[in-house]
C-alpha cells in the first residue's frame, strides 16, 4: 500500500504544513484527518482524490484518517449510498478502524452547544422568512442589515430554540442564527444559519429531529469533537473558512482544528458533479451508476481499473492551491501502467478471418505451452491449443500488402504467438471478392515460434484455433463525452459520445472461460479487458475493455 517512490517527490504544501506543526509540537504531534463524504450520491474520480489525499497523509504521519458521513441534509441522503461509500473507500484500499462516524451521531451534542452559543449571547433565533433574511444579506459591495430579531433576549431564543426542537412549528418559520457581523466583508460571516427546521424522516435519526444543524457549523464541531487536527476540504470552502475558526473557537469544544483548502480535481472530458452524473443515471444515458463509462468508483471498478491505478494516479497529479484540468490520458496511462505489471495476458480475436494451416494434419491438436507474462516468469503460463484452422484479426491480412507490412500476405512469413512459424500461401474470396481465408504452411521445426538459425521473422501476431474458441462478447467503451469539458454545457447529455460504447462478438482461447467476474487480461495486442462483474459467466462471456495499448499500437504502425 506505501508508495516507495514517495519520499522522492517534492513534497505538497500541506505535507510541509504538517512537518511545520509537527516540528512545532502542536497537537502534541498528532495528525488526525477524515474524508467527510454526504451520503447523497456515489463517490466518484474527485473523491478518490480527497480519500487518497486524507488517508495517506494519515498512513505517511503514522496518524489517523475516519470516514465521517456529513449527513445534515436528510431528503437527499440514504442508506444505499452510505453502504456504497463504504464499499468504495474500502475497494480503493483504505481502512478507518473502528472510527466510522455519522455527523447525526452529534445531534445532541451540537443541540446543547448551540443552546450554549444561545446563552453566551452567540446566536439567536430569527423569525424572518427565508426571503426575507436573503434579503437583508447584502452584496459583496454593500453590508448586509441586522435582523429586527437580532437583539432578542438570549432567554427568548432559548425558549424558542426548545420549540424547535420540540416540533411545534412549521418548517421555515424560524432559524437559529449565529450573532457574528452583518457588515462582514465575508458574506458567510454575516450571521449565518445554524439550524433550520425541516421535519424530514432521517436515515438514521429518523423522526426525533425536527431541526437540522448547516453545513459549516456541523462540520466544524463534528471535526473538533473528533480531535481531528488537519481538516482537508476543497478551494471553495475557502471564503467558510473564518466561520470555520469561529465555530471552534465560539463553541465549547474538546479541540481546535484547522482547515485546509486544496484544489479540486476536474479531468478533461469527464463530469465530477454529483448532480450531474445523478442526472446522467436518472434520464437513461448511462446503464447506472456503475456504468463502466461513468467516473464513479464503481464504474471504474467494473470497467475494471485497479485500485492501485487510482491511488497512482492520486500520487502523480499532486496537491496544490491552483485550479488545473488534468488530461484524462494520465488517468488511462496510470491504469495502463499498473495493469502492466501482473495482468496476465490471453488471446483473443476481435474481427475473425480463418487461417488455414494446409499442411498441419486434420484429426491433430497440440496444446502449446503460452506464458502468462512476457517479463515474469513467475507468473506461471497456460497451454493453448493448435489445430488446422485458426483465426486471426482481419487486419492482420492484406491480399497486396506494401513492403512495411510486417503481418500476413501471400508469399510472408509471420510468426503465431506462442505456435508456429507460417508462410502465407494463398487466400479464398467470394463471390463479392471479399477475403474469406488465408492459407499457410507451417514449419514443424518452428515448434513455440523459434525462427531457425539465421531466419529472421519481424512480425508476431495472435490467433485462437478455430475449433477450441469460445465465443464471447466484447464491450468496447470509448470516452464518454465528445466535449473536453461536458461540466461547462448547457446539457451533459447533448455532448455524448455516440460511439462510447460498440458491442462486438469474439472468439476467445479457453483458458478464459475460467475467468471469475472481475479478473482483468491483457488481450495479446489488444488491449485490457475485465470479465464485466455484473454480467459476466462462463456460459456468456462478457468483457470489458478497460483501456487500449496506445503505446504498442504506436509501435506497430511504425513498422512492427
Ligand atoms: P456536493 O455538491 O454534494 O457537496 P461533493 O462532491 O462536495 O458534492 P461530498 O460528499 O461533500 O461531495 O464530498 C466529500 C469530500 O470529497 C469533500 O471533502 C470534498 O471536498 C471532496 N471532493 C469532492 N469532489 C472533489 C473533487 N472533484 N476533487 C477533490 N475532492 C473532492
Ligand atoms: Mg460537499
Amino acid at each position: 500500500m506505501t508508495d516507495p517512490e514517495r519520499h522522492d517527490r517534492p513534497r505538497h504544501f500541506i505535507q510541509e504544513v504538517i512537518d511545520k506543526d509537527i516540528a512545532a509540537g502542536l497537537n502534541e504531534g498528532r495528525v488526525h484527518t477524515r474524508f467527510p463524504p454526504e451520503p447523497n450520491g456515489h463517490l466518484h474520480i474527485g473523491h478518490a482524490k480527497s480519500i487518497c489525499l486524507n488517508f495517506g497523509i494519515a498512513t505517511e504521519f503514522g496518524g489517523l484518517c475516519n470516514l465521517r458521513f456529513d449527513d445534515t441534509n436528510p431528503e437527499k441522503e440514504n442508506i444505499d449510498y452510505e453502504t456504497s461509500i463504504i464499499e468504495d473507500v474500502r475497494w480503493l484500499g483504505f481502512d478507518w478502524g473502528n472510527r466510522l462516524f455519522h455527523a447525526s451521531d452529534y445531534f445532541p451534542r451540537l443541540y446543547e452547544i448551540a443552546r450554549q452559543l444561545i446563552a453566551s449571547g452567540h446566536a439567536y433565533v430569527d423569525s424572518q422568512s427565508a426571503d426575507a433574511i436573503r434579503a437583508q444579506r447584502g452584496t459583496l459591495t454593500e453590508p448586509g442589515t441586522d435582523s429586527p430579531y437580532r437583539n432578542r433576549p438570549a432567554e427568548e431564543s432559548l425558549e424558542l430554540f426548545q420549540r424547535m426542537r420540540d416540533g411545534e412549528f412549521a418548517d421555515g418559520s424560524h432559524v437559529l442564527r449565529a450573532r457574528i457581523d452583518m457588515g462582514s466583508p465575508n458574506i458567510n460571516m454575516r450571521d449565518p444559519v445554524l439550524y433550520r427546521i425541516r421535519r424530514h424522516h432521517h436515515h438514521r435519526t429518523g423522526d426525533t429531529w425536527p431541526i437540522y444543524p448547516m453545513y459549516d457549523f456541523t462540520h466544524a464541531l463534528s471535526d473538533a469533537l473528533e480531535g481531528i487536527t488537519h481538516s482537508i476540504c476543497t478551494l471553495e470552502f475557502e471564503d467558510h473558512r473564518p466561520l470555520y475558526d469561529w465555530c471552534v473557537t465560539h463553541c465549547e469544544v474538546p479541540s481546535r482544528p484547522h482547515q485546509y483548502e486544496f484544489a479540486r480535481l476536474e479531468l478533461t472530458y469527464t463530469l465530477t458533479s454529483k448532480r450531474k452524473l445523478l442526472a446522467l443515471v436518472e434520464s437513461g444515458q448511462v446503464s447506472g451508476w456503475d456504468d463502466p463509462r461513468m467516473p464513479t468508483l464503481k464504474g471504474m471498478r467494473r470497467r475494471g481499473y485497479p485500485p492501485a491505478a487510482l491511488r497512482l494516479f492520486a500520487e502523480r497529479i499532486g496537491v496544490t492551491k491552483k485550479n488545473a484540468v488534468i488530461d484524462f490520458e494520465l488517468l488511462e496511462n496510470s491504469v495502463r501502467e499498473v495493469l502492466d505489471h501482473d495482468t496476465p495476458r490471453r488471446m483473443a480475436v476481435m474481427a475473425p478471418l480463418k487461417l488455414i494451416v494446409d499442411n498441419y494434419p486434420e484429426d491433430t491438436e497440440e496444446w502449446l505451452p503460452a506464458a502468462n507474462h512476457p517479463k515474469r516468469p513467475e507468473l506461471g503460463e497456460r497451454e493453448v491449443p493448435f489445430s488446422r484452422e485458426l483465426y486471426i484479426e482481419q487486419d492482420d491480412f492484406m491480399p497486396d500488402p506494401p513492403k512495411k507490412f510486417h503481418r500476413l500476405g501471400p508469399g510472408r512469413v509471420v510468426r503465431l504467438r506462442y505456435g508456429y512459424i507460417v508462410t502465407c500461401t494463398g487466400f479464398d474470396t467470394d463471390a463479392d471478392g471479399q477475403v474469406i481465408a488465408v492459407h499457410c504452411t507451417y514449419d514443424p521445426a518452428t515448434r513455440g515460434g523459434e525462427a531457425p538459425e539465421g531466419v529472421k521473422v519481424k512480425g508476431t501476431i495472435h490467433w485462437v484455433s478455430a475449433r477450441h474458441a469460445h465465443e464471447a462478447e466484447a464491450r468496447l467503451y470509448e470516452r464518454l463525452f465528445v466535449e473536453v469539458a461536458p461540466g461547462s454545457v448547457e446539457n451533459p447529455a447533448d455532448a455524448i459520445n455516440p460511439d462510447s460504447l460498440a458491442t462486438s462478438k469474439i472468439f476467445v482461447e479457453p483458458a478464459l472461460l475460467e475467468a471469475e467476474p472481475e479478473a482483468v487480461f491483457q488481450f495479446e495486442r489488444t488491449g485490457y479487458f475485465c470479465a464485466d462483474r455484473n454480467d459476466h459467466t462462463a456460459n456468456t462471456p462478457i468483457f470489458n475493455r478497460t483501456a487500449t495499448l496506445r503505446d504498442s499500437w504506436a509501435k506497430l504502425n511504425a513498422g512492427a
